[in-house]
């Protein structure tokens, strides 16, 4: 779904130019101007909360040659008065440096393309990394199963081990939560007793997946989703080619999250949703089995087929969470607004036992997904348990 990858397409000027939370960001600006930002730390947070574009305006605030400080009068985060703020120039050459990396996406594409030249015995070898800075390592999801590695977590550990070269600090930023098992263990070796210049920042959707044993080795800092309201007038201000009675139906759709709603491609979400639908009539009405087989039939193997895929399958989750909305009596807060009477009706013909059963078939599309099985397949049998569970 065309999400930016970070809250703003070019990089950030300093910590006033992020959106909301403004109490955890001052947390954490407080943390490093007295020097104590964690060693490890876990930043949650919706798709598009702005966990990326944070993490690197806060290497940024480490690493700045001129460590500019903003003195507030008040501070929200600690309520005391005289709180001193770090933040960067911007334009010195550590600032400028990690800037290059703010178009994750387009980082990613760069570095598999790089893999894709490389020989057939290296490219199994060769890990996805991003290094804007000799200091500052950026480390995502490995594709196509989009997991980190241990290949990657060994460079982390490997590089952790000297001390940083140019700048005062080593930052390692994995962008996602969601690790091989034998990655998820050689990483807790290095939590256990992160060397003292070293900071790991692990970005997560849902910590829940962690575990246990990484969470509590790491602090951890939520950033909350921002008020429909807010987000509406984000939409005003910066996105003039949305017509004002779409800027509802994307607040909404953007679940709080800020870097979402201003790249959020309404065309994409409205065909995947129109798919999405396609597989919720088969609980409620009559199954079409022909225009169930076309629409399975576009979601093919590959980068795209799981693109695609995924924004189905979230798209799918919305619909599931706007009917728990309507049966639990606050139809009022749906997100999908433009379908809310259609949603309705399908949500009387449901049961709430139907909507966990489908939201746990759900889960198991998804980690299909992971182990990359085809996809058109997975997806036949999960319209199949939709039919035959709702009767
Ligand atoms: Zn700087």
């Amino acid at each position: 779904m065309a999400i930016v990858p970070s809250q703003l397409l070019t990089p950030p000027t300093d910590f006033n130019s992020f959106l909301g939370n403004t109490a955890a960001i001052e947390q954490l600006r407080t943390a490093i101007a007295q020097g104590r930002l964690p060693h490890s730390l876990i930043l949650s947070g919706p798709a598009g909360a702005g966990k990326y574009t944070l993490a690197l305006m806060l290497a940024m605030a480490v690493e700045c040659e001129r460590q500019p400080r903003e003195l507030r009068s008040y501070s929200v985060a600690t309520g005391s008065e005289g709180q001193s703020l770090a933040g960067f120039c911007g334009v010195c050459r550590n600032c400028t440096r990690i800037a290059t990396a703010f178009n994750l996406n387009e980082e990613v594409d760069k570095a598999v393309a790089a893999r894709e030249e490389l020989r057939e015995v290296d490219k199994k070898e060769t890990r996805v990394l991003i290094q804007p800075h000799p200091d500052v390592l950026v480390i995502p999801p490995d594709p196509p199963q989009l997991l980190i590695k241990l290949g990657q977590v060994r460079s982390i550990i490997q590089s952790a081990h000297y001390l940083p070269a140019e700048a005062p600090r080593k930052i390692f930023i994995l962008t996602a939560s969601s690790f091989m098992k034998e990655a998820a263990n050689s990483l807790l070796k290095i939590l256990e007793e992160p060397p003292a210049t070293v900071h790991i920042l692990i970005l997560s959707e849902n910590p829940g997946e962690l575990l246990p044993t990484i969470r509590s080795r790491c602090a951890t800092v939520r950033l909350g989703a921002l008020p429909v309201e807010e987000i509406e007038m984000l939409l005003s201000d910066r996105r003039h080619d949305v017509p004002p009675k779409q800027r509802t139906l994307i607040a909404r759709l953007a679940q709080g999250a800020a870097g979402r709603a201003l790249g959020f491609d309404l065309a994409t979400y409205t065909s995947a949703r129109a798919d999405a639908m396609l597989l919720l009539h088969q609980a409620t009405q009559e199954p079409d089995h022909t225009a169930l087989f076309k629409m399975t039939e576009t979601y093919r193997a590959g980068a795209e087929g799981q693109q695609k895929a995924a924004d189905l399958l979230r798209t799918f989750t919305l619909l599931l969470e706007d009917l728990l909305l309507i049966q639990s009596g606050t139809p009022e807060l749906v997100r999908n607004t433009d379908l809310r009477p259609e949603l309705e009706r399908i949500a009387h013909a449901v049961t709430f036992q139907w909507i966990e059963q489908t939201s746990r078939s759900l889960d198991q599309v998804w980690s299909g997904m992971r182990r990359n099985l085809l996809r058109n397949l997975s997806l036949d049998a999960f319209a199949g348990t939709l039919a035959t569970t709702a009767r």
